[in-house]
């Protein structure tokens, strides 16, 4: 079997991907910070390291890959936003949790091993804490509980940052009781208004980057074999989850660190004021999940990718002919060498996109199908695939009796007859198709 290659950021080069135990393969992706909905440059890493699970599974068996992805739902931003409706942060971090989980599944993502929680593991952060200060890499003061970064050799490694790039990174956090300007923040104190845990150092709450650390250690070990997330995590996010665990357990913490590139819109930038902001939650309503999924893996991951409302409709029409050439075929009962090879090189799904392309131009259907629904494809009918979005203006009953009018008006050669119907039917959103197997129906482009 060729073997898998994976870029790694750590080594910026790519390595050949060595489980450190298959039969325990082990991977861990930043999740969301549940506070509104997910946009659609969250949902790149996503699609993107759902195609690296499902490959791993396909290799070493379901069983023995277990897929760590979080949710944190304790954080300033939850809290602005509870505070700004009213409300406890419960309702907002269970309204958008649900909604991300959701959006991702009809992404065609599937569901990771484990979801973990940030709330849901305060003693295990509390312990990394103590164990940070009692090894001399973290100190108290004022409330707070810093990581000394002076006290790790090796800290910068990740990210390749000399000290005035990790300097600058950590003056977000400035505060007099810093021993050295580049320490960042493990514990911070909650006022009597803020949510907060009782902890050695008095009523508080975690820093951001704590969690992530606690959480892999406790569902997946000290080491794991793969990490992933947005390039923007490497600094400060990815460094502080080393600097946090591989001093806590004075061992390696990630063999393989993954990250996706920047995804921008219609060539810019996302932002609300440019009017380019898409929540994956908004462009649900008048896409499918699959054409958003496709578009954002027509880019290598590494790649930056421009996502566009024309590159989800070119994808539509790229799946309607996959689903056209795969109806009524049954999916061959191994996937094609040649999508699996394209993402055994570091997930090249461009390259595996036009390995189903072939298989479609070839007419190979049964093939394209295995092909396809192992990327997260063809997951309906094609009936239902293409009659997906008709608004109920006119029941599917309806449109067969007018579909079988304008055959027998063909029959008859009534072809104005024939034209009228299939205007009306357009008129009302849907497109007729005639094929060798009869006429097939869809909502009209
Ligand atoms: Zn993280």
């Amino acid at each position: 079997m060729t073997e898998v290659r994976l870029y790694n950021t750590l080594a910026r080069e790519k390595q050949v991907f060595k489980p450190i135990d298959p039969l325990n393969v082990r991977m861990y992706v930043c999740g969301p910070t549940v506070y509104n909905y997910a946009h659609i440059g969250n949902a790149r890493p996503v699609v993107v390291f759902d195609v690296l699970f499902r490959l791993l599974r396909h290799l070493y068996g379901t069983e023995h890959v277990k897929y760590a992805r979080n949710i944190t739902d304790i954080d300033d931003k939850i809290m602005a936003a509870a505070d700004a409706e009213g409300v406890g942060i419960k309702a907002i971090t269970r309204r958008y949790a649900e909604a991300y989980t959701a959006n991702m599944a009809s992404l065609g993502a599937l569901t990771p091993s484990v979801t973990p929680k940030a709330t849901e593991h305060l003693p295990e952060m509390i312990k990394m804490v103590q164990s940070l200060i009692e090894q001399g890499h973290a100190y108290e003061a004022e409330g707070h509980v810093m990581f000394n970064v002076p006290s790790m050799e090796t800290y910068g490694a990740l990210s390749k940052h000399g000290r005035d790039e990790l300097i600058a990174g950590a003056r977000v956090e400035i505060a007099p009781y810093k021993r050295d300007p580049a320490d960042f923040v493990l514990w911070k104190p909650s006022t009597k208004n803020q949510v907060g845990w009782g902890s050695p150092w008095g009523r508080g709450r975690p820093g951001w980057h704590l969690e992530c650390s606690c959480m892999i250690e406790k569902h997946l070990g000290e080491t794991i074999d793969i990490h992933g997330g947005g390039q923007d995590l490497i600094f400060p996010h990815h460094e502080n989850e080393i600097a946090q665990s591989e001093c806590a357990h004075g061992k390696q913490f990630v063999k393989y660190w993954m990250h996706n590139g920047y995804l921008t819109v219609d060539g810019e930038k996302m932002s609300k004021s440019l009017g380019n902001f898409h929540t994956v939650d908004d462009l649900l309503k008048d896409h499918e999940g699959e054409a958003l999924r496709l578009s954002l893996l027509t880019a290598h991951y590494r790649q930056p990718i421009d996502f566009s409302i024309e590159s989800v409709n070119e994808q539509k029409r790229r799946l309607d002919r996959w689903y056209r050439i795969t109806d009524n075929v049954e999916a061959a009962s191994t996937v094609p060498e040649t999508v699996v090879n394209a993402l055994k090189d570091d997930i090249n799904t461009p390259k595996a996109i036009a390995a189903l392309d072939e298989l479609a131009a070839d007419e190979t259907a049964s093939e394209l199908k295995a092909g396809a629904q192992f990327l997260g494809f063809i997951t309906r009918s094609a009936a239902e695939w293409f009659q997906a979005g008709i608004a109920g203006d006119i029941s599917p009953l309806a449109i067969d009796a007018m579909i079988d009018a304008r055959n027998q008006a063909r029959r008859e050669r009534d072809f104005a007859e024939s034209d009228r119907i299939r205007d009306e039917l357009l008129g009302l959103g849907i497109a007729l198709e005639d094929t060798p197997e009869g006429t097939l129906w869809r909502k009209a482009d």
